[in-house]
Order: C-alpha cells, then structure tokens, then sequence
C-alpha cells in the first residue's frame, strides 16, 4: 500500500507542455463534438454488455470442482508434485479447447537467480513421520496423512530414520535462544520462523532437526492460534545452493501438540523422538503453465490473468481457488465463443499459472518479448473464502500511484455492479453480505512482479484477507464458498472482455469513467486536507500555530497535487488500448479538467489557512522549518541499478546488523512498510529525489519521515542496487 511524489505544485499547470490543459481545452472543443458524433452512430454490436451472458455461462459450482481437484496436489515450487498438478490444468485446458496450452519449463536450483530472486531447489516426498518415544508413544506427524506437518525442502534421514532428545530453544532464530544449550545431534522446539530456525539450529550448530508449532498473523477476534489450536501451519526450510548439503528436516505440529511437548521440558522430563523421512533434494525446474484465447485483430496485443499454483495441500482458498477460478474463466470464455454468444475479442486473452513471485519474476526476466505483449493484467489470489467462516473480505488491490490506470476503477465499477447482479433486493433496499473494499497497491503476490517499475505492465489483484486459517491445514474445500467464486469470476471475465475487446470507443468510456471517479476522489481528498487545517487549529496540544498551519499546509498541498498527477495518468492510460486525435484530444480535455480541480481546491485551502492565521494572530511562514533529513533528502537523486521487485530478507541480509535489527522494528508497528519499500523502488528514475520519493509516499500512504526514504537509500547504496 504505497503511493507516488511531486512537490512543484505548478507541474500540474504544465502536463502539456506548450500545449497544456488551457491551449487543450479551445482546441479540443471543436474535434471533440465531431469525434462524439462520430462515435455515435458506429453500433458495431461488439460493446454489448456481455454481463448476463457470462452470469448464465459462469458457474461458481464447477469452478469448485476445479478447485477441490487442484487442493489434492502437494503443490510445492519445483517438486514433482507441483508438475503433477500443472500437467492436470494443462489436460483440462485442453479438453475445453484454449489455445498455445504449455508447461514452460525454467531452471530451479537454489542457485540461479532471476534478476534479484533466487530460484528454489527441486524436492520430492515419498513419505515422513515423526514419532514421540518418551515420555509416552504417540505418532505426531504423518505426510501422507497431512503434507503440511513436513517441512517443505526437508531432506531424507537414513533408511533407520533418527533418534533424538528434544531441546526447548524459543523462538530458536537468534544467537541468544541457544546460550548454554547443546543442541548438537538433538531435534530444537522453536516457535519462530522454521526458515531461520533451520538455519541457527541446524546449519551452523549441527542439530538433527527441527519442530515447530508457530502460527502467523495473529489478529485479536479474528485468527488466533486459540481458536485453531490443531491447526498446522505451512513452514519451509527455503535452502539456498550453499546451505543445501547442510539441510536436514523439520516438522509442523499443532499449537496444542507444542505446548504439550514444551510442558513435559518445563517439567524436567526427557522428550525422546524418532523421525523418518524419504525425501530428495536436487536441481529441479519450475513449471509455470499457460494457454490463450487468441485475439482476432490484434492477436499481439495480451490481456493476461495470473494465479499462484503453489502451496502446500491443500491450500484451498490459498491459492487453488485463484487456479481453479482462472479454469472456470478460460472455460466461460471459449464456451461462449464457442457457441457464437460472443466474439471472438480482439486482443489474446492469457492465462497465467505460476510458482507465486519467483515463477513470475522468472518468466517475465526470461521472456522479454511477452512483457512487450502484455496490456493489462488481473492477478487472482486467494478469491473464494467464505466470508462468513474465513471471516474475509474481498480486497481490490490497485495498481500503485507510480503507475495509475484506467484498471482499476474498471474493476471496481464491475464490482459496485456485481452487487446489483448477484444480489436480491428487498422491499427497503439490497440485501447483500458480500463485503468488498478498494485498496490501495500493496504487493504481497505476483501482480507486484508485473507493476515494478522495470516491468511497468499494469495489474490489480483480488484478494480475500483476513482468512482465519491462512497458512493452516484448515485451509480445507469447505471454507470455498461457490457465491464468492460465481462473484470473483463474473467481474474478472467482464474486465478481461472489455480490455480485450476495447477500441477507441472503448478507451473512450474508460476515461469517462475513470474521470469521473478521480475527480470524485481529488474532492475527497479535498476534503481531508480541510478536516487536516482544522484538526491544527483545535489541538490545544499544537503550541505553534503558525509551523503547525505551515506544516499541515504544506502535507495536504503536496498530496492534493500527487493526487492530480496520479488521476491524470490514470486517465491518459487508456491510450495504450487505442490512439486517435480524436481520443487525445478528449484525454487531455479531462487531464486539464482535473488539474483545474485541484488548483481550485489548493487555492481554497491556501486562503482557508490565511484567514484562520489572521483569526489566531499568527504568522504562517512561505516554508515550515526543514529537519537535518528532509534537507539531506532534496540533496539525494537515486538511480535504480537493478531490474524486478527486491526479495526484502534477502536484501536485509545485504545490510547490517544494526539496520536489519532497525527494520523489522518499522516493519512491526508500520503496517504499510513493505508497500513503502516496494514504491519507493519504483519512483526511483534518477530525477526524482528522496524529498520527492518521501512526499508521494506520505500522499499515498501515512505521513512518512524523510530519514526513513534516506536511510533506505543509503542501504541499497551500500548494497550496490542504488547510485547516488
Ligand atoms: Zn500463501
């Protein structure tokens, strides 16, 4: 959840150039009352709205059974069990008769790296138990029985298995939860991150093994390890090529079984257990499937939708319900073609199955040419919760402010219509229960890949968060609801029909629309900075009226102006569908229109403040007074010197101790970290400075603190991924 800079207020003035908004705005009138006539008495037919064909054709019934089969695969990143799963998609896709079907197949060895990611290593299972012996016998995990109680990526004891004492060691992921404790040769209890208690247990101090009863993202009320305490959780080793030989196994116990074995430690007994596991290692390959419907007219031109494959069995909503919801697309879709209800769309529509993050950062660095193809792109994650038992909500995730588009307010005007669609209407209004929300870019799966600004394709992701059993073995068929899936692929087949099929009149309408929504949303944030001078004013707190007015001043003008800038190249994205004299000039008609909007609303509140200040007897200064780091930042323009998204613990591994220590500190009480960190890289173009780079942040985000953008930049200087 990031957004994007700009602090000369009078840009805006200047879009055009020598031609901007004012010159726009006479010229513009006359070819634009042609241009509507024109458009006006075309009716080609191909922008009916195909939205009940698609209600009739799309079912949220079949589109479970897709998921219900791809939940059977152990679906793990370059395993043979993620191929079976692929090989199942590609026969269906088949057998419903898309085009271009095929498996690509890339290097995945732990050590080959696309662009800054590492691949992962190949694995395979055959079968794991662990066993207690002391003080009672008791079996506590079995693969086949549950795959998530393995460790992803563990390796294969010998055929006798292994027999060892348990050692409680916390959290068991720093130096200071192994003082005085031998773990040599034993099996650790750790609570933490299984990846780095791997590492500080097994790499580098040579214990058998690992068990673990962590669960994440507690959130008081909603998910709490309390109210699943049988629950599983999905826990990887993640070897890289240098710790692989080193790597041995770990396994994933319940929150219940945990503290009962952590209680038999507390109390002085000896844990005795045996693990067996038959499982390999090895230099294996990712499978990233895909399959279009190909185009009529413009064939090069793709609107792709993407999903993760991967995840452990069975990961129903996470993420088989984005994989089996894209089947049910692409199976809508060439049934309707099929059988004549549509045209086929001019543009190819693609679809896109990938091991989540590196399986697309290793398909867009290894496929340039594609990348140029791409227009659009909607990416489908964790889509079919019930919402009732998951306790989720539908997220739209936009696209972020350094790269706006018409995408997102498409999608969200198919989602406000799905209500109306899919919902019953009483006597005093809808009745519905499906709860969605627009939200702003927050990178967290693949469409973060495709937006990094090194990429630059636009692309929303739907999402269902919270989910009360994310990441758990309760992440069962049962909790997919066939209403939120029938939902989800309504709004995504409509958006990809109308990108795919979108002319000049088209791209038309998107502006319109997108128009008429940003200037709804530079009215609100009109709005907030009002509320913003206001809140000054009566804090009794807030000695200095004059900085204060001056500081609050300077935020709301700053985000009012991101604001514009960003709702105008929303508006100017729709020329990437189509580009007419016509379209440009209404284009930039609005893009004028808009920055008018915004210079009304920044005068107004310029002179709301003068008036208060005379009112308070004080003096607002031209400039609030400048911290050390804002003065630092004006002086710091970043040049990028990498391509794709950062892998964040692996760059925090590039920094030092006290840095990494500082971060996850921000990361734990700034819930937008991870989105500030990602859009910070994509408004680095080696003209903006970090003073630029920090107020489009605070626009798009929480206010943000100049020192933060700084500090960050300097780390990835040393890192050699910046110059400055
Ligand atoms: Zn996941």
């Amino acid at each position: 959840m990031v957004r994007g800079p700009w602090a000369r207020r009078f840009l805006l003035r200047h879009q055009g150039g020598e031609t901007g908004p004012e010159y726009i705005k006479v010229a513009g009138e006359c070819v634009h009352q042609t241009y509507l006539r024109r458009i006006a008495v075309q009716g080609t037919g191909l922008h009916m709205d195909h939205g009940s064909l698609v209600k009739d054709e799309l079912s949220g019934s079949i589109a479970r059974t897709y998921i219900s089969h791809i939940s059977n695969y152990h679906r793990i990143q370059a395993s043979t069990m993620y191929h079976d799963a692929s090989v199942y998609i590609v026969d269906e896709l088949r057998r419903m008769g898309l085009d271009d079907v095929e498996i690509i197949q890339l290097p995945s060895d732990g050590k080959r790296k696309y662009w800054l990611h590492r691949s992962t290593v190949g694995w395979s299972v055959r079968s794991a138990e662990l066993r207690m012996l002391q003080p009672k016998k008791e079996l506590l995990a079995d693969f086949e029985d549950m795959p998530m109680s393995l460790h992803t990526y563990s390796r294969g004891t010998a055929d006798e298995g292994v027999t060892a004492e348990l050692v409680d060691v916390r959290a068991g992921t720093s130096a200071k939860d192994y003082k005085g404790k031998r773990v040599k040769g034993k099996i650790v209890l750790a609570s933490g991150c299984a990846h780095t208690a791997h590492v500080e247990a097994v790499v580098k101090r040579g214990a058998a093994g690992v068990v673990t009863d962590t669960f994440e993202y507690e959130f008081p009320g909603v998910r709490q390890s309390i109210d699943v305490p049988d629950a599983r959780a999905y826990r990887g080793i993640w070897p890289t090529s240098d710790t692989v030989v080193k790597t041995r196994f770990g396994f994933s116990l319940s929150k219940r079984q945990g503290d009962e074995l952590r209680a038999y430690l507390a109390s002085g007994k000896k844990v005795l257990l045996h693990a067996k596991v038959d499982a390999k290692l090895f230099p294996g390959k990712y499978d990233i499937v895909t399959a279009t419907i190909r185009g009529s007219s413009k064939r090069e031109e793709e609107v792709f939708l993407s999903a993760h494959l991967c995840h452990p069995k069975p990961g129903a909503n996470d993420n088989a319900s984005g994989s089996g919801m894209l089947m049910e697309i692409a199976r809508t879709i060439t049934a309707l073609i099929g059988s004549g209800k549509i045209g086929r769309p001019a543009r190819t529509i693609r679809f896109i199955w990938v091991p989540e993050t590196t399986g697309t950062v290793a398909l867009l660095s290894t496929h340039p040419d594609l990348v140029k193809k791409l227009v659009a792109g909607i990416n489908l994650d964790m889509v079919g919760e019930d919402q009732e038992k998951c306790e989720s909500t539908l997220h739209l995730s936009t696209t972020p402010d350094s790269l706006p588009s018409y995408l997102n307010d498409l999608l969200w005007s198919k989602l406000e219509k799905s209500s109306k669609e899919l919902d019953r209407f009483t006597k005093v209004g809808l009745a519905s229960k499906f709860r969605f929300v627009r939200t702003p870019f927050s990178p967290g799966s693949d469409h973060s890949e495709f937006v990094d600004s090194s990429v630059g394709v636009p692309c929303v992701s739907m999402t269902q968060w919270p989910d009360r059993y994310y990441h758990t073995s309760m992440d069962t068929i049962d909790k997919v609801s066939e209403d939120s899936l029938k939902r989800v692929g309504w709004v995504t087949t409509l958006a990809a029909l109308k990108i795919a099929d979108a002319d000049a009149r088209t791209a038309h309408e998107l502006a319109g629309l997108t128009y008429s929504r940003g200037a709804a949303r530079i009215a609100e944030a009109s709005g907030k900075a009002s509320e913003g001078i206001f809140k000054v004013v009566n804090d009794p707190k807030l000695k200095d009226k004059g900085q204060e007015l001056a500081k609050a001043l300077q935020h709301h003008r700053g985000r009012l102006e991101h604001i514009v800038r960003r709702e105008q190249g929303a508006v100017r994205s729709v020329l990437r569908l189509a580009h007419t004299k016509e379209l440009e000039v209404y284009v930039e008609r609005q893009v004028g229109n808009l920055a008018d909007a915004g210079q009304r609303d920044i005068a107004t509140l310029e002179s709301t403040v003068e008036t208060l200040a005379a009112g308070l007897k004080v003096r607002v200064p031209e400039c609030p007074r400048q911290t050390k780091a804002e003065r630092e930042a004006k002086t710091i323009v970043p040049v990028r010197r990498f391509k794709g998204t950062l892998p964040w613990s692996d760059i925090l591994e590039m920094f030092s101790e006290k840095s990494r220590a500082a971060y996850k500190g921000i990361e734990e009480s700034d819930l937008d970290f991870s989105s500030k960190v990602a859009e910070t890289v994509n408004l680095i173009d080696g003209k903006r400075s970090a003073y630029e780079i920090t107020l489009a942040l605070s626009a798009q985000y929480a206010p943000t603190d100049c020192a933060l953008v700084v500090t960050l930049l300097k780390d990835l200087k040393g890192a050699k991924l910046v110059s400055f």
